[in-house]
């Protein structure tokens, strides 16, 4: 069994090592927040509703979120395990999780550690590819060409939820609700923190090795 969970708060680099990291264990991997965008971008329901909430950085509400994860984590192809990008962020959603998997059946929580002022300047400098999603940073990764992507030649576009407000907003969501969740985890002596301050392929060879040393 291998089931990982990624916490971190925003901008920690989570989603950029979640499908590494699921090929690695060959099982699948899902992002919340990718989930709402492609509803979103889809103009479905769930969309419309998730919309306000990201745009000002709110947490969408835990019926919402926990409904839409909870199908796919009890889905029959993801019994061998998978991993999560961005759920549980709430402790209702992090009881609710333990409660449908059978209380400890979590093998990994990965926390990605990077101080605050280093994420603020990640976020609000980072720009994805509308057609592919591929992320760069105006000063970190800048395309060669000004807002147009190098992979494919689209239109960079900034997310909402990167401008400097919101950005503000989000961190201080993720203290409030979702480092009670970090907490709840200690105890249960599945959390590993990992620097991930540091460079993008750093980071990605110290979970290798994480994950070759813990998860079998
Ligand atoms: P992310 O791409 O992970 O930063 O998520 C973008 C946005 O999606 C967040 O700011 C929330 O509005 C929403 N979201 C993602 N995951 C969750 C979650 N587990 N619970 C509630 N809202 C979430």
């Amino acid at each position: 069994m291998t089931r990982v969970i990624l916490m971190g708060p925003p901008g920690s680099g989570k989603g950029t090592q979640a499908s590494y990291i699921a090929s690695l264990l060959q099982v699948n991997s899902i992002s919340t927040g990718d989930l709402f965008r492609s509803n979103l971008s889809g103009g479905t329901e769930l969309g419309l509703i998730a919309k306000e909430y990201m745009e000002s950085g709110e947490y969408v509400p835990d019926d919402i979120t926990i409904g839409m994860i909870m199908n796919w984590v009890m889905d029959p192809q993801n019994d061998s395990g998978f991993v999560l990008d961005g759920f549980p962020r709430t402790m209702r959603q992090a009881e609710e999780l333990d409660s449908r998997l059978g209380h400890n059946k979590v093998d990994m929580v990965v926390f990605f550690d990077v101080a605050f002022n280093l994420l603020i300047e990640r976020l609000t400098g980072r720009w994805i590819c509308q057609a592919c999603q591929r992320p760069y940073h105006h000063l970190f990764a800048p395309p060669d060409q000004e807002k147009i992507c190098n992979s494919c030649g689209g239109d960079l576009y900034q997310r909402e939820d990167d401008k400097l407000e919101v950005v503000e907003n989000r961190l201080k969501i993720y203290r409030e609700s979702t480092e009670p969740v970090l907490e709840y985890y200690s105890q249960t002596n599945k959390l590993q923190n990992l620097d991930a301050s540091r460079s993008i392929e750093v980071v990605r060879g110290d979970l290798a090795s994480l994950l070759k040393e813990k998860v079998s």
